[in-house]
């Protein structure tokens, strides 16, 4: 097919170098790896909206588009200005109705220092520059979906190689975009990019009647786009620059976006409400069907958000990547408020720990945003109280009170949502016409046209017609007061178990000391508070931590509950048919995983490019957990 005969090239897992960029005397940057300009000498906003936006015929599209969402695709995000460019336009003459999609590949991402010195000579730009400032995410290889003007604006920022990120991108993305920016710097200076099977992937990803625009008129460039099926027309350049090119794709004409149909979802956690946040969005109904909200894994009172990392870029770490950048992101922009980002503390409380710790900081696989080691001393500078331990950093991490952010998303998803509490839910069947039949306890029937099962623990029981093997880990968490040491403690520590910030709990301060692993538990009593499971929360944590402020804590609540897991880590994110998804498989790691699984679910049902690359998709499809799979 296409794909495999276009690309065979191994694609690398590292992380890709920065830019280095210097500034010149104008205070445009410059390229040291390319030797050329980012943006035009004069005036780089006025360049952008001529070539890119005027020559993709945007805003007029825009009004007459069948598609709710608008889709751009680039090569080179750089500063991000074409981008910015574009989103100002966007909120000025876009029908409201309309979203808009921007996929951009990177192969030397800007350092934000750099980005935010560019984009400071476009003051009109400021508060869209802060945002994407806000959101801009680590240098790491791969997607990072970021969500702006409450989802209205998605950017999938690919870093890395163009060569070597189409292949992970294009298998989802025939037909969908609407508009290419064919930028990167000059022909004659970056020979290696501008290549024909740049050119084809463009033809392949457009939606019938795609355009394309470059600042440049090249004979080599122009002879290619026309091999690769666009018909290509010379244009006046800007300013001093004689010519650029534009162009058009014709295809079988594409169908109009399908109408809003209602997708029912089981769950009341985490997963159930970034997919109500998803689909609700795109302008889909959800019916959430649910025996409570943020009563099971998703009900403590407080969880830490932070990636899960191996010594090399396995899929597990590549994925927790993707998932915990675009997470932060999300909820510093949905829910600001409770998001508090406050870094994460991951101590070498033993020799073991230590090697591990060791291996993840010399791989050289993650940028120092994500992940940086801390000697025993720097520990200490971080928090005095702390133990003279090396550890990890992340300080981009922090923690959330898991139940008001649940609460939280779902008032969000404002009227498209309706929630039904029900009895426990304990069935799923085929109808006679293809939909779903939901079956609770009581008796009580619900049909689904669409249905997506994001149910935690009871997963493995409402799809044992799929024998989906998940396992459920009892987990205790004890709350204790707070001592005057441990009050200014300012970050999650994570040792073997791990320690949050004090929290005002009904007048009391309070941290939330976690928690227990118990594979063997019974079934109807897991809730159940163990004495046995609060000493071992204390215990660990004065063990590993041996010092005299962690003694004087004394429990003052408890609370337990069931996380579903996978035997690999990894969620359960896919669609078993095409009418029936699942999100589940967690773990301890909800918080990070779920906002990326559900527009991966969901932009998979509406066939949108989708925010991973495509051999990380087939790892977390839920298929791979049949019981006869393995
Ligand atoms: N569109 C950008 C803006 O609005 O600021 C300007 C793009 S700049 C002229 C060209 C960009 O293409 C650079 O950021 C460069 O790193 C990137 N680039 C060059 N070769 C590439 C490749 N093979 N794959 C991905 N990106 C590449």
């Amino acid at each position: 097919n296409f794909v495999s005969h276009q690309f065979n090239k191994r694609s690398t897992s590292e992380q890709p170098a920065t830019a280095t960029v210097t500034f010149n005397n104008l205070g445009v940057p410059v390229s040291t790896e390319f030797d050329d300009i980012y943006f035009n000498n004069e005036n780089g906003l006025a360049e952008s909206r001529y070539v890119f936006l005027q020559h993709n015929d945007l805003p007029t599209r825009w009004q007459t588009s069948l598609h709710s969402t608008f889709r751009i695709a680039e090569t080179g995000f750089g500063t991000g200005l074409n981008f910015l460019a574009c989103w100002q336009l966007f909120r000025q003459t876009a029908p409201a109705h309309q979203r808009l999609h921007y996929v951009s590949f990177e192969k030397y991402p800007l350092q934000k220092a750099d980005l935010e010195r560019a984009l400071g000579a476009f003051p009109e730009l400021a508060e869209l520059a802060h945002a994407l400032l806000d959101a801009y995410p680590a240098a790491q290889t791969g997607c990072h979906r970021m969500q702006f003007d409450n989802n209205r604006v998605v950017v999938d920022l690919w870093f890395g190689d163009i060569h070597e990120q189409l292949p992970n991108w294009l298998p989802n993305a025939k037909n969908t975009i609407d508009a290419w920016f064919l930028d990167g710097f000059a022909p004659d200076k970056n020979p290696q990019m501008w290549q024909p099977n740049v050119y084809q992937a463009m033809a392949h990803s457009c939606r019938n009647s795609g355009t394309f625009a470059t600042f440049t008129a090249a004979g080599a460039v122009r002879r290619d786009l026309t091999e690769a099926g666009f018909e290509v027309t010379k244009s006046k350049g800007f300013g001093r620059k004689r010519e650029m090119l534009r162009g058009t794709i014709q295809k079988k004409a594409n169908a109009a976006s399908p109408p809003s149909e209602t997708v029912t979802v089981i769950g009341g956690g985490i997963a159930a409400a970034c997919l109500a946040w998803s689909l609700t969005q795109r302008g889909h109904p959800v019916q959430l069907i649910t025996s409570g909200i943020a009563d099971g894994a998703s009900g403590n009172a407080q969880g830490a958000v932070y990636p899960l990392l191996h010594a090399e870029l396995s899929p597990l770490s590549q994925f927790y990547v993707s998932a915990f950048d675009h997470a932060r992101q999300f909820y510093q922009s949905n829910c600001p408020d409770l998001w508090h980002a406050t870094g994460v503390i991951h101590l070498a409380f033993n020799a073991i720990r230590e090697q591990r710790q060791h291996k993840i900081a010399d791989s050289g696989c993650y940028a120092p945003e994500l992940v940086t080691s801390l000697t025993a001393t720097q520990t200490q500078t971080m928090w005095e109280p702390l133990p003279a331990l090396p550890a990890l950093f992340y300080p981009n991490s922090g923690w959330l009170p898991p139940q008001r952010l649940v609460e939280q998303i779902l008032r969000n998803c404002g009227e498209r949502l309706t929630i039904m509490e029900v009895s426990p839910i304990t069935e799923i069947s085929k109808t006679s016409n293809s939909n779903w039949q939901v079956e609770t306890s009581a008796s009580e029937r619900f049909e689904a046209s669409t249905l997506i099962v994001a149910a935690g623990a009871n997963t493995s029981q409402l799809l044992a017609q799929w024998r989906i093997e998940t396992q459920n880990v009892r987990g205790q968490v004890t709350q204790v007061a707070a001592n005057d040491v441990s009050a200014t403690c300012p970050m999650v520590v994570c040792y073997k178990g791990y320690f949050t910030p004090a929290i005002n709990n009904n007048g009391e301060l309070t941290h939330c000391v976690g928690a227990t692993y118990n594979r063997e538990f019974k079934s109807e009593s897991y809730q159940d508070i163990e004495a046995a499971d609060t000493e071992e929360n204390l215990l660990t944590l004065q063990d590993n931590l041996a010092q005299p402020w962690t003694h004087e804590l004394r429990a003052v609540n408890n609370r337990a509950s069931l996380r579903n897991t996978t035997r690999d880590h990894l969620p359960a994110c896919g669609w078993l048919t095409d009418n029936l998804g699942v999100l589940s498989g967690l773990g301890s790691r909800g918080f990070t995983s779920a906002p990326l699984c559900a527009e991966l679910l969901v932009s998979q049902w509406l066939g949108e490019p989708q925010p991973l690359a495509e051999p990380l998709i087939k790892r977390l499809a839920p298929q791979r957990l049949q019981a006869d799979s393995a």
